[in-house]
C-alpha cells in the first residue's frame, strides 16, 4: 500500500494538521463545545491526506479514508444512503480480500454494512465505534445470486440468526459456510477482534473441531445477531492510534461465554431515556486533531478516492502533501461526561448496557 510507505511524512501531516486546528478555532469554525456528531455526520467526502487514525474506535476520527466500491465481483454495499462505506485503506482491502477468499470458501458474497463515515468520528444514529475507519459490519445473509437494486438495499431484511428468547443459534438457519466465513475472518492477522452474539459464539465453542485457536478473536457482544463486526488493529502511521487491550489467550468458550446465558446481561435497561455518549460527545471530548481533521479540505471528488484494489484512490489521497512544519499537537485530554461511560471497548461485567437494534 503506497500510504504505508511514507512514514517519514507523518511530523509533517501532525504539523499541517495542527495548523488547521489553529486557523479552524481562529476563525471559530469549529467550537469545542459543538456536538460531535453533528460535524462528522454532515460531511459527505474524506479529508485528504495520507491515511491517519486518531483515538479511539468509540472516540476519534480518521483522514486520508476511501470508499469501499457500491459493487465488487464478491461483495454489495447495504444502506448505501448512510454514506458509510468509508474507512482506513487497509480495512477496505481487507473487506474486498475477505470477500474474494470467502466466495472460494463456498460463500457466495459478502453483505457489506456499516464501515464508518467519511471522517469517521461519532454517528447520528447506531454504533458507538465505528469512528476511526477500522471497523466493519458484515451481514450474516450471504449475497443473493441477483444483483441488488438501490431500494432493496436500502429495504432488504438481514436474516436475524438467534433466537431472541433462548439466545441460541436457530439451527435451521446456521450452516457450516456461516463457521467457515467467520473463521477466514479471524485468520487475517489484521483482525484483533470479530463480535458475534452469544449465541453464535456458543455455537462456534460447541461445534469447532481441529484449529480452535481463532476462537480466541470472536468476542461475544449484544446484538450482532445478523451481521459480525470485524475490527482490525491501528494501522502504520497511526501514532495516535489508541490500541485496545488484547484479547485473553484461551478460546473464551468458558465463564466468560456462561455469564452470557444468565439472567443478568439482559435486564432491562433501568434508563432507557438516558442520552447515549454519541448523544453527549463534543469536540473537546475527541482527540484535538479531531478539530483538523474536520477543517481539512474534501477529496477532489468521489471517483479519488473511491478503492480500486491497487490502491489508485490511496494514490490521489496522498498527492496532496501538506507544505510547512509546525510544532506538534498534543491529543485532548478531555475527560467524558459521566453519563457517556459505554465507551469501555468490551462491556463491563455486571453493567447491563441497551441491546443494539438490528437495523440502527
Ligand atoms: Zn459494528
Amino acid at each position: 500500500m503506497t500510504l504505508r510507505s511514507l512514514p517519514d511524512r507523518r511530523p509533517f501531516l501532525t504539523a499541517a494538521l495542527a495548523l488547521l486546528t489553529l486557523t479552524a478555532l481562529a476563525a471559530g469554525a469549529i467550537s469545542a463545545e459543538q456536538r460531535a456528531k453533528d460535524l462528522f455526520g454532515a460531511k459527505k467526502l474524506p479529508a485528504v491526506a495520507p491515511a491517519q487514525s486518531f483515538g479511539f474506535y468509540s472516540k476519534g476520527c480518521f483522514t486520508g479514508g476511501v470508499a469501499l466500491p457500491m459493487d465488487g465481483p464478491s461483495w454489495e454495499v447495504m444502506r448505501p444512503s448512510r454514506n458509510r462505506r468509508w474507512g482506513h485503506p487497509a480495512m477496505i482491502a481487507l473487506i474486498e480480500k475477505l470477500a474474494r477468499d470467502a466466495r472460494a470458501d463456498g460463500w457466495p458474497g459478502l453483505l457489506i454494512g456499516d464501515v464508518s463515515q467519511p471522517r469517521g468520528g461519532p454517528m447520528m444514529t447506531g454504533h458507538a465505534s465505528h469512528q476511526i475507519g477500522l471497523d466493519a459490519d458484515i451481514w450474516l445473509t450471504p449475497m443473493p445470486r441477483r444483483p441488488l437494486t438501490f431500494a432493496e438495499r436500502e429495504t432488504m431484511s438481514a436474516t436475524l440468526m438467534v433466537d431472541e428468547k433462548t439466545h441460541l443459534v436457530k439451527e435451521a438457519l446456521w450452516t457450516p459456510a456461516h463457521t467457515r466465513l467467520l473463521k477466514r475472518a479471524a485468520s487475517y492477522a489484521e483482525v484483533e477482534r470479530i463480535l458475534v452474539n452469544p449465541g453464535i459464539k456458543k455455537k462456534l465453542c460447541d461445534t469447532v473441531t481441529g484449529d480452535r485457536s481463532w476462537l480466541r478473536k470472536i468476542r461475544p457482544f449484544w446484538g450482532h445477531d445478523y451481521h459480525f463486526h470485524m475490527r482490525i488493529g491501528c494501522q502504520p502511521g497511526s501514532p495516535g492510534c489508541k490500541a485496545q487491550e488484547a484479547t485473553p489467550d484461551d478460546d473464551g468458550c468458558g465463564k466468560p461465554l456462561a455469564w452470557w446465558f444468565t439472567e443478568e446481561p439482559w435486564r432491562p435497561n433501568k434508563n432507557p431515556d438516558a442520552p447515549k455518549a454519541r448523544d453527549l460527545m463534543t469536540m473537546a471530548n475527541l482527540p484535538r486533531e479531531c478539530q483538523a481533521v474536520l477543517a481539512a479540505p474534501d477529496a477532489p471528488s468521489l471517483e479519488a478516492v473511491t478503492y480500486q484494489s491497487g490502491g489508485a484512490a490511496a494514490v490521489a489521497a496522498a498527492k496532496q502533501e501538506p507544505t510547512e512544519p509546525a510544532e506538534m499537537i498534543s491529543s485532548g485530554n478531555a475527560v467524558l461526561p459521566a453519563a457517556a461511560s459505554a465507551f469501555a471497548p468490551t462491556p463491563k461485567i455486571g453493567i447491563p448496557v441497551p441491546r443494539p437494534r438490528p437495523g440502527n
